[in-house]
């Protein structure tokens, strides 16, 4: 599916592109509608037309699956050993390769289309930024169908182990207990439990709770290269438009948390910011400065 271009054909009230101050953005549609497309249309061939994006990717290279005997599979390579799994509509809920490590899962319908991307490829670990729906759906599909541990921060391991617990650490809100509760997956064994400092496929932990207990970042102090889960996220998930904010209040048990969480990320100089929620950013200062406007305590 092309962005906003002649292939959106799937879902065109979800997906366009928009031109604001000379500058392409993508535009689709709310985050809940990313995994009914990926459900609807799993196992379709997504064609590619070399859409152009934002600033902050239009390098992206693209590449084959070694392997892979078709031409799906796209993942995009952000920068070395740094890769995006797209979903549909693009980067609405995002899954990453670091290194030989796959970081998070989205939901439970993702799981063909990511093991489908990961063909050919020797996967080693499979770690969250947390445990939502959203975001560990397909683990256990992944993990048992590679073989390979998995990892999350210590706060969320009881979460991701116990059926049920997740869904009750959450805000009792119908939305997230409806959408939520069709998106997670089966509960799953945690290999490793995270804590500040671990090294995870190159990267070092960052514990960031708010959003989740146990809630993680990645960061690449080498190359300035910072994953963030849903500590900020790149869109509106209602409206589906690019652009910085907190998650939502519904989702997340302790937004004060979550903001120190954030605050800890203007210590750092990140040159590439990969959300759980988005497209990737480029710019620091704008990172810096959403991160620094938001209200001190409440
Ligand atoms: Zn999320």
């Amino acid at each position: 599916m092309a962005v906003g271009g002649s292939g959106s054909r799937l879902a065109p009230a979800v997906c366009g592109v928009k031109a604001f101050r000379g500058r392409v953005d993508l535009v689709f549609g709310p985050a809940p509608v990313a995994e009914a497309c990926d459900a609807v249309i799993s196992g379709a061939r997504a064609r590619r037309s070399g859409a152009r994006f934002g600033p902050a990717i239009q390098d992206v290279a693209r590449f084959r699956l070694a392997g892979s005997q078709n031409s799906i599979a796209p993942m995009k390579k952000l920068t070395d050993d740094v890769w995006v799994l797209e979903g549909f509509p693009p980067y609405a809920i995002n899954v990453y390769l670091l290194g030989d490590v796959l970081v998070d899962a989205a939901t439970r319908f993702a799981a063909g289309r990511i093991l489908r991307r990961l063909r050919g490829r020797a996967i080693s670990a499979h770690a969250l930024t947390h445990v939502h729906p959203d975001h560990q759906g397909a683990s256990h599909a992944v993990c048992a169908s590679l073989g390979i541990p998995l990892f999350c921060g210590a706060g969320d391991a009881d979460a991701m182990e116990t059926p049920g617990l997740m869904m009750q650490k959450m805000r009792p809100h119908w939305l997230s207990r409806s959408i939520g509760g069709i998106w997670q997956g089966p509960a799953h064994p945690v290999s490793r439990r995270l804590r500040e400092g671990d090294a995870v496929g190159g990267f070092t932990v960052l514990e960031t709770p708010g959003h989740t207990e146990g809630h993680v970042a990645y960061w690449r102090e080498a190359d300035g290269v910072l994953v963030v889960g849903d500590v900020v996220c790149n869109m509106n998930i209602w409206t589906g438009l690019t652009m910085l904010r907190e998650p939502e209040r519904i989702f997340t048990p302790d937004p004060a948390l979550n903001r120190r969480s954030a605050r800890r990320f203007l210590e750092l100089r990140p040159s590439l910011v990969c959300f759980g929620h988005g497209p990737p950013l480029a710019d620091c200062s704008r990172f810096h400065a959403f991160i620094a406007s938001l209200p001190r305590d409440t």
